[in-house]
């Protein structure tokens, strides 16, 4: 690719990059998505929490990260690490293979299907409430009321709030003397919905996207059963609006994967 004016701002050489990135395969028809986006005039928020051998595990995960120093300044001049990690942990994208057998691996997953506009939608009010609140068609047409239709290629994130106990393992999971978690969720009515729009992807800033008290994963069982991909475990949500925001995924490459760890980009108005 040709950029011409490379000494240009760097940012539009890169919403110049993405936008080619954002090019549906196999058509000329040009994509405006990122239209509304003014380099210069946006700011990035990252959605990804940094990884270490300390965050909230999904239950029953004993072993979840080791990092260990390979080559030192002492020894050999230089810093690197070896590093071993679960493919589900910390902020992290679930490929369809993670519940559909047959489903894309994680470096299957076309590129142009990690951008697209962000769609937030906070359910807090609800969550406070009721902790095994489940997304409802009904949020989403009230969503659509004041933001029009979803759109296609659409990155549709859930605001639970649970980020704000990330720092809190117990909370964050909201584990009870069962063994059972309560944070809120996607639910199958809200993901087939969302399907029918011809979303991307979906997300939320919890470990799951069902909810906690779920025990059959409808949303896994649908979303990746239909080859979508889930983000799991995002960053706080609170500075990205329910519309406007740009979202790009970038998960690791990783031949043969069911998921792994991911960085999440929002871009904004500024
Ligand atoms: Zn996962």
């Amino acid at each position: 690719m040709k950029v011409s004016g490379i000494f240009a701002a760097a940012l539009s050489a890169f919403f110049a990059a993405a936008a080619l990135l954002a090019m549906p395969q196999n058509s000329s028809a040009p994509n405006d998505t990122l239209a509304g986006i003014v380099p210069g005039r946006t700011r990035v928020i990252d959605l990804a929490y940094a990884i270490n051998d300390h965050l909230p595990p999904w239950p029953g995960d004993k072993k979840t990260f080791q990092a260990e120093p390979n080559a030192t300044f002492e020894k050999d001049g230089y810093f690197t690490r070896s590093f071993w990690m679960l493919e589900h942990y910390g902020t992290h994208l679930d490929a369809p293979i993670h519940f559909a057998k047959g489903g894309a691996t994680v470096d299957q997953i076309p590129a142009q299907k990690f951008f697209g506009p962000g769609v937030v939608i906070d359910v807090q009010r609800e969550g406070r409430s009721n902790p095994d609140y489940a997304l409802t068609e009904a949020r989403i047409s009230e969503w659509e009321k004041t933001h029009g239709r979803v759109p296609s290629g659409a990155i549709v994130l859930l605001r639970t709030g649970w980020a704000a106990y990330w720092n809190d393992a117990q909370k964050y999971r909201g584990l009870d003397a069962k063994g059972t978690m309560h944070f809120p969720g996607f639910s199958a009515e809200a993901v087939r919905v969302l399907l029918q729009r011809g979303v991307n992807g979906i997300g939320a800033d919890a470990i799951s996207v069902d909810t906690g008290a779920s025990k059959n994963y409808e949303v896994h069982q649908i979303a990746l059963g239909a080859g979508i991909w889930q983000l799991e475990n995002l960053a706080d949500l609170t500075n990205v609006p329910e519309t406007g925001a740009y979202i790009i995924v970038a998960p690791i490459k990783l031949e043969g994967g069911s998921g792994g760890p991911c960085r999440v980009f929002a871009i904004v108005s500024k």
